[in-house]
């Protein structure tokens, strides 16, 4: 499969990410984990026969979160891709846990769920979720999921989630979700 995979937020003009922040809660930023696990995710995904195009907005150049909306849908609804796969984590108080993964079409739902199955190996199950609110999910031509791995707000999911080690270790269950719902 042609695969569009997207971060999330972006680091603005004036230095600061529009993404969720959950150092102070012994977390991590949500774009920064995002941005380096979205090398490891696409070299996963290649190994398994997927060709990646890696959409990371560009950094300190917009002035607003707005901007990430137009400059992602234009490059995936001018690309030729079957699958797009964008990286968030979740944020909330420090106590809430666990593994999401959103989708809003049933071909969409497919996908989301196989991705679930996988990451609650390691991650409290909280299910695959439709969404009809989202601009990643509504806006593209193919299928889109979005994955909030884990909450960057709760020490306990970023120990599971921080370095290399851990993130191959969720890429690959990310990639084995993929083959299971092809
Ligand atoms: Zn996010």
């Amino acid at each position: 499969m042609r695969i569009a995979l997207t971060v999330g937020h972006s680091l603005l003009k004036n230095g600061s990410y529009t993404s969720a922040d959950g150092k102070k809660n012994g977390g991590c930023n949500e774009y920064v984990w995002c941005k380096a696990f979205s090398k490891q995710l696409a070299k996963n995904l290649i190994k398994e026969g997927h060709k990646v195009t890696c959409i990371i907005c560009p950094e300190k150049k917009f002035t607003s979160y707005k901007q990430e909306k137009d400059y992602k849908l234009n490059i995936i609804n001018n690309g030729n891709f079957d699958l797009v796969i964008e990286l968030h984590l979740n944020a909330a108080t420090p106590s809430a846990e666990g593994t999401e993964v959103l989708y809003k079409s049933t071909a969409g739902k497919k996908y989301a769920e196989h991705i679930q199955t996988q990451l609650a190996k390691i991650f409290k199950n909280r299910g695959a979720k439709q969404r009809n609110d989202l601009y990643i999910l509504n806006g593209t031509n193919p299928p889109a999921i979005l994955l909030e791995t884990f909450f960057c707000t709760n020490a306990s999911d970023y120990k599971k989630a921080k370095g290399h080690i851990n993130r191959n270790k969720i890429a690959k269950l990310i990639a084995k979700g993929i083959q299971n719902a092809i």
